[in-house]
């Protein structure tokens, strides 16, 4: 037994992990045409006759009478601010293009010139086509009314279909006293720690702040075999996402001599194959630890469980 709860708070491990979910967006025709035409050194705007405005980026529907816009139409490279905020990335505007009735958020490029509402600007080219709104790369102080930029003649738009997008969502989670310290005992020594319940005495495994059976406090670490028997177990065949093993593998519960609670883990160490002539509920099984340069501190440092004894000595 160690010497009851002495992970404090603080100590906790926390894991840094990024959750990433790629996706594509279906863009729509305005949308799409604009993200397009934007290659094209053309900004694209949409006109609803109903309500006698122009807006861009074009929409697919007016925001005022939900009618569909009548055309799009190519706006000049050339307007005004009317709202400006300074980031720690840059400076952001709302451009009113001439000839629209609504404003385009875009990046100003300062380095030309002081920029303020009614100043007036214009567009400035990304080098390369990255088909994203950046291909309007910013918009810069307009000196001298220059003339406009070379527009590419008009005629028939393109349309971006999908836009391939990646969701990376950074977070820390920490595992608390319990989880922490059973992963740090895990790295550090191979022991497998649960917490013991004062009233029921049941071990549980993982170990946790409160019994689930007795609704009370733990709060003592013990230790508990790697040696377990074997309660329940499915043969996986499918393919799901998170999964850490290629299937086919065996998704076993597994209660460890010492503990009263079930533990999630597979058994391996034999063709998967014949997995239903091999194991049985309630027969031994052990654990196969990873070699300790690969130990990282979670219970996959325990690489499966195998029948005991092992098929080896069959
Ligand atoms: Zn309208
Ligand atoms: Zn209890």
């Amino acid at each position: 037994m160690t010497d009851g709860l002495v992970t404090s708070i603080d100590e906790a491990q926390v894991l840094t992990t990024t959750l990433s979910m790629p996706y594509t967006l279906t863009t729509g025709p305005a949308a799409g045409s604009f993200l397009f035409e934007l290659g094209n050194h053309r900004i694209l705007g949409s006109r609803c006759e109903v309500c006698s405005r122009t807006v861009v980026p074009p929409s697919d529907y007016c925001s005022r009478c939900g009618e569909a816009p009548d055309e799009f139409v190519q706006l000049p490279e050339t307007g005004t601010v009317t709202a400006l905020t300074r980031t720690d990335r840059g400076v952001l505007a709302l451009i009113r293009l001439d000839g629209a009735d609504a404003d385009l958020l875009h990046r100003l490029d300062l380095a030309k010139g002081a920029v303020t509402v009614g100043t007036r600007v214009r567009a400035v080219w990304a080098a390369t086509a990255t088909q994203s709104v950046l291909d309007l790369d910013c918009f810069v102080l307009d000196e001298d009314d220059q003339p406009p930029g070379t527009a590419h003649p008009a005629g028939e738009v393109g349309l971006i279909a999908q836009v391939p997008h990646q969701l990376e969502l950074e977070y820390q989670h920490s595992y608390g006293p319990h989880y922490g310290r059973l992963f740090d005992e895990l790295a550090s020594s191979r022991r497998i720690l649960g917490s013991l319940c004062p009233t029921c005495r049941n071990v549980l495994v993982p170990p946790r702040e409160f019994c689930d059976a007795c609704f009370v406090r733990t709060g003592q670490h013990v230790d508990v075999s790697d040696h377990g028997v074997l309660q329940a177990f499915s043969v996986i065949h499918l393919e799901f996402v998170g999964q850490t093993r290629t299937p086919p593998y065996i998704y076993a519960e597994i209660v460890l001599d010492g503990s009263a609670t079930r533990l999630i883990h597979t058994v391996a160490g034999f063709d998967v194959a014949t997995a239903a002539e091999r194991l049985s509920i309630g027969m031994p099984v052990r654990a196969v630890w990873k070699d300790p340069a690969d130990c990282r501190g979670t219970l996959n440092d325990i690489d499966y469980f195998e029948p005991v004894p092992s098929p080896d000595q069959q």
